[in-house]
């Protein structure tokens, strides 16, 4: 359980490697993921700032989340492919986009969040918590 986790972005310009123990692993239905996504809804999961490493140039975009903090959204800037994102409000963390994991068997969605938002058409495993908003009381 303890070996790093490796990812990168489709062109392969990005790589990442993420050790320690994830704190929480969801999937957000929020608009905002759904843009980023290109799909319904982001999957991410949230890891300690302290064993992530990036190699490789990565672009950064802010916007505000759900809660009025400035998410910072990590991408390539070669190839589009998001990468991870760090919340204004939770120092110390990294939230990990489980589309770039090399084994995406890595990520164990718990939870869902922001479902109010969700389309008719995406359907997640009915065993997930879900929140309606977000998980963490402000
Ligand atoms: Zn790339
Ligand atoms: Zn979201």
């Amino acid at each position: 359980m303890s070996d790093a986790i490796g990812g990168g972005c489709h062109c392969g310009a990005v790589r990442y490697e993420a050790a320690g123990e994830p704190g929480f692993s969801a999937h957000c239905q929020c608009a905002d993921c759904r843009k980023f996504s290109g799909s319904a809804h982001k999957s991410f999961m949230m890891m300690p700032a302290g064993g992530f490493t990036v190699t490789g140039q990565v672009s950064a975009y802010d916007y505000a989340g759900g809660s009025g903090a400035v998410i910072t959204h990590h991408f390539c800037p070669a190839c589009g492919s998001g990468l991870f994102s760090k919340h204004a409000g939770v120092t110390g963390a990294v939230f990990l986009y489980a589309s770039g994991l090399d084994d995406p068997e890595r990520f164990r969605p718990t939870m869902a969040v922001y479902t109010k938002s969700a389309p008719s058409w995406d359907h997640l495993d009915p065993a997930l918590t879900t929140h309606e908003e977000g998980s963490r009381k402000r």
